[in-house]
């Protein structure tokens, strides 16, 4: 089936360059209606400017799309409420709501002051929830939503450098976790995406002679389908160079101790056992995993 967004409305933060700008071109081929947010900042976060929106709302205006430019800094609670307000008396609606926007301030964590941290926690975390509940209302009044979280290999896997980023970026996933489940009964499916790009946030992080490969329409193909009416809930995709694939929490089958046993030398002695992932299986909430757990084998 053909995927399409005509009629629909979407929201993509840091749409000025980068991943966002090659998201919104691509929603805006298909048919949506696209506002282009960005602070146009540096990508440490200083700065502002308004030209970044509005040069990729003049580009897809140019082929023949629709789009809408805002500076609102996704941490900013009015300015957020402004730019969903503007997207609804434009549009009409939001369907989709692309968390994108992003910051980087690496240092190894015994050099990273509090305010790196806080700041790459504000953008990244706190950003995707302010503007996730500017729009969170509008999605289940209308009982339709698409919302994607930015996560990163970073978060998932750890990076040496961005303890920050990565706390933030392993921390999008908790947060889409929990929306999937509230938002399910609404129609509004929340999934992340993982992606590696050549970007200037990572220009400098990876290999110039993967800048063809590691490109950003790359990427765009796994968000479209999160944005589409065929996106699954609480997915984790992961892109990079053309390959795609899934992370998700496997929980080995564990062991289920006698009384005896439950001590830090009996977790010692069995701690193979307890790690192995033969049998593993994910649990689909925090009650369903200690059902799950509960029911390990026991330790004959
Ligand atoms: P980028 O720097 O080109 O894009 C990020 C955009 O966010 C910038 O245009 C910036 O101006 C905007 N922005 C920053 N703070 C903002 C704020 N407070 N309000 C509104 N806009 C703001 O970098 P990119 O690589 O395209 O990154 C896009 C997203 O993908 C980020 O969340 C990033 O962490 C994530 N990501 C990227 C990679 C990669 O390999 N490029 C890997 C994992 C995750």
């Amino acid at each position: 089936m053909p995927i399409d967004f005509e009629g629909r409305t979407a929201i993509v933060t840091g749409a000025g360059g980068g991943l966002g700008r090659v998201y919104a071109l691509e929603l805006a081929k298909r048919g949506a209606r696209v506002v282009i947010n960005d602070l146009g900042g540096a990508v440490d976060g200083e700065g502002r400017s308004s030209t970044a929106a509005e040069k990729v709302c003049d580009e897809i205006e140019q082929n023949g799309g629709t789009a809408l430019a805002n500076s609102a800094d996704v941490t900013n609670e009015a300015e957020v409420a402004d730019m969903v307000q503007d997207a609804q008396s434009k549009f009409g609606r939001v369907d989709i709501l692309i968390n994108n926007a992003g910051i980087l301030r690496d240092k190894s964590f015994h050099k990273m002051t509090m305010a790196d941290w806080e700041k790459v926690v504000a953008v990244h975390l706190t950003g995707a929830a302010v503007c996730t509940r500017a729009v969170w209302p509008v999605m289940r009044e209308q009982a339709y939503g698409r919302v994607v979280m930015t996560t990163s290999p970073s978060g998932l896997c750890g990076n040496f450098g961005q303890a920050n980023y990565g706390a933030a970026k392993a921390g999008l996933w908790g947060l889409m976790n929990t929306l999937a489940l509230e938002g399910a009964k609404y129609n509004i499916h929340t999934n992340c995406i993982a992606p590696t790009a050549v970007t200037r946030m990572t220009e400098e992080l990876l290999d110039a002679s993967s800048t063809q490969t590691l490109k950003p329409e790359n990427v765009a193909p796994a968000v479209l389908f999160l944005c589409s009416d065929q996106a699954p809930n609480k997915i984790v995709i992961m892109a990079a160079g053309g390959s795609y694939s899934v992370a998700q929490l496997i929980e080995t089958p564990g062991l289920h101790l006698p009384q005896e046993e439950r001590t830090p030398e009996g977790i010692a002695a069995r701690f193979e056992r307890i790690r192995s992932l033969e049998g593993g299986y994910s649990s689909s909430s925090a009650f369903d995993h200690v059902a799950n757990l509960l029911k390990a084998p026991r330790d004959e």
